[in-house]
């Protein structure tokens, strides 16, 4: 199977730590914390999590004194986990004064995230600036410059829509706002690389809130400069809304070629897991063709023809199993990650399905022998029956991995001590 879209757009490279974005390398996930960063052991308990889920990279915010002060800390609990994830500055207001007071912090960070339209007013905006990329030069870091429709420049924008008013034909509010969006990314970038950062160190963002407007947005932004992007669909909400309206931008741009890094935001239910973002970009990236992080289940939906909900517990059961086998798998099995098994409801479109997939079973709909046919590459293997179904079936596909996947002499010695080390 070929994983990468067809065309990519041709950027920069850039290196975060070991990760490198652009010039057509595998498109990063990405994700943020909601900890207090002052609290080292929160914060560095859910990198941790977001890592092991799959992030590439973690954000954090660096707010104040003692969020600064607490970054070494974070690395260093995260290194005696065996986790070397890059960890990425979140800086808004006061990054010049952080990262001068506390260098320690400023060379901790694989990356500073810099919001153009929250480092200062006036003058002393590009004081703070300059005083923020001279940091990121002494200590060779790279720079996402990330403007944010929420906290747009507001001399810049004020400035772009005089201009627009004196226009004989001004163009709409809404167009002028993107325009400004773009602006402030290009000339900021521009001022970065006048004050010494190179242009290899400098990543760009531009994200707001509506589908429709971060297409136009990044549309225009890729075809006016070659740095990596990074794609995010800011505020995007909660549950199953802010999943498809990430989705449906992302995957237009994408589609494109455009987007090197991406982070799906997505606000946790009360409770809920922070991860979630990491599995919905992955999910994304894979269901595309773009990547593949782990195998994935087809399953029917269901309908009238079963009588039960067994398949989808199946399709549920197989699902988490495939996740939580994966940090050995990939160690492992290199390839399994594109490992696809169907689990699907009846003989309507079962066969069919399980024929596609490498591995794949037909559950018996109503009124149908009470059967399962498992199909392997593409052959009737087995007919499974009796109430151990699931187990049969879940017995067959890790046998499939271990003999499709398995390379050179396996690990089947190592020590079981080893057996959790996922970094
Ligand atoms: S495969 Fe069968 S059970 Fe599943 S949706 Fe189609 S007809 Fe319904």
């Amino acid at each position: 199977m070929c994983f990468g879209p067809s065309v990519r757009r041709n950027t920069r490279r850039t290196q975060v730590g070991d990760v490198t974005i652009g010039a057509g390398a595998p498109i990063v996930v990405q994700s943020m914390t909601n900890t207090d960063t002052a609290d080292a052991t929160a914060t560095a308990d859910q990198v941790f999590e977001l890592a092991r889920a799959g992030s590439e990279l973690v954000r954090i915010t660096v707010n104040s004194l003692d969020a600064a002060r607490a970054v070494t800390a974070i690395r260093d609990r995260l290194a005696a986990r065996g986790c070397a994830v890059p960890l990425i500055g979140d800086f808004h207001f006061n990054g010049h004064k952080l990262l001068t007071q506390v260098p320690d912090c400023a060379q901790a960070l694989a990356k500073y995230r810099i919001n153009p339209g929250n480092v200062g007013q006036g003058r002393r905006r590009d004081e703070q600036f300059a005083q923020m990329i001279e940091i990121a030069c002494r200590y060779d870091k790279p720079v996402r410059i990330g403007v944010n429709w929420g906290s747009l420049d507001p001399a810049l924008a004020r400035r772009m829509m005089d201009e627009n008013a004196r226009l004989r034909a001004p163009r709409d509010a809404a167009a002028v706002t993107r325009e400004a969006l773009i602006v402030s990314a290009l000339a900021s970038a521009e001022q970065a690389e006048r004050w010494g950062l190179r242009g290899d160190r400098i990543i760009l963002s531009a994200k707001v809130s509506s589908v429709q407007e971060l297409v136009a947005v990044y549309r225009d932004l890729a075809r006016r400069c070659d740095y990596p992007l990074h794609l995010g669909l800011t505020e995007a909400g909660m549950g199953s809304k802010a999943i498809v309206a990430s989705t449906a931008a992302l995957a237009i741009l994408l589609q494109e070629g455009i987007g090197d890094t991406v982070r799906i935001s997505l606000t946790p239910e009360p409770g809920g897991d922070r991860t979630r973002e990491v599995l919905v970009a992955q999910e994304l990236l894979q269901t595309m063709g773009l990547r593949a992080f782990a195998p994935l289940v087809t399953a029917c939906p269901g309908c009238g023809r079963t009588s039960s909900t067994f398949f989808q517990e199946l399709a549920e059961r197989i699902q988490s199993y495939l996740r939580m086998q994966m940090p050995l798998w990939r160690r492992d099995y290199p390839g399994v990650e594109t490992l696809q098994v169907a689990v699907m409801g009846c003989v309507v479109n079962g066969p069919g399905e399980s024929k596609h997939a490498d591995i794949g079973i037909s559950l018996p709909g109503s009124g149908e022998n009470p059967v399962a046919p498992v199909y392997i590459d593409g052959e009737r293997h087995v007919t499974l029956k009796g109430d151990t179904i699931a187990e049969d079936f879940q017995r067959l596909v890790e046998a499939y991995v271990r003999r499709r996947y398995a390379s050179a002499p396996l690990a089947a010695a190592r020590p079981a001590e080893e057996s959790s080390a996922q970094y």
